[in-house]
């Protein structure tokens, strides 16, 4: 059980041997409770076919998630994120009326991950697949997101809109305490005020 929980993100030995002895000593109900919940997710849950979402796996063994199976949404639109936290985070937004696609990694050449690694083809078919005219880039604003966003330019731009969501000044920030990289974007990326 500790050599389980060490293989979960942020998590070293003597925290699993923490959580392990918890559970194993007055937390019986968290470890029922918990046992139940990663049996069920083992056996109806894994990334949805299409978009990496995290999905229900079907009767026919496919695995389809609640966005991309709603007809309703825009299918012109992909919005190209980095991991599921990302695309939970743009769809409470609220702003993105399309489909997602997880990328599930950032180029990276200092640690090694290169283009070939990027889920490219899989993402040529959902473009494909969906007749996609946009794609909107919602990497990270770090030196790893722009390098993506960057190489997904290069790869699609041809064929389709390739879009990157702006970078500036959170809601309720204050410019005083900006550093000059975030403050530069929302100067370059300054709009017209319609009065
Ligand atoms: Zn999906």
């Amino acid at each position: 059980l500790v050599q389980a929980f060490t293989r979960l993100p942020g998590v070293g030995e003597k925290t699993a041997l923490r959580f392990t002895l918890q559970l194993l000593g007055d937390q019986r109900a968290a470890l029922e409770a918990l046992s139940h919940a990663l049996a069920e997710a083992a056996a109806h849950l894994r990334p949805c076919d299409s978009c990496g979402n995290i999905a229900e796996i079907g009767p026919d063994g496919s695995a389809v998630c609640g966005i991309c199976a709603d007809a309703r949404r825009d299918q012109s639109q992909l919005c190209v994120v980095a991991k599921v936290q990302d695309l939970m985070a743009v769809e409470r937004s609220g702003a993105m009326r399309g489909r997602y696609f997880v990328l599930g990694r950032l180029l990276s050449p200092l640690d090694g991950v290169g283009a070939e690694e990027l889920p490219l083809a899989q993402l040529e078919r959902q473009i494909v697949a969906n007749g996609v005219q946009e794609l909107v880039i919602a990497t990270p604003p770090s030196v790893e997101g722009e390098a993506t966003a960057l190489h997904l330019a290069r790869e699609f731009g041809r064929r389709v809109r390739v879009t990157r969501i702006a970078s500036g000044i959170p809601h309720g920030g204050d410019l005083e305490f900006a550093d000059p990289i975030t403050l530069g974007r929302a100067m370059s990326g300054r709009r017209g005020l319609d009065a």
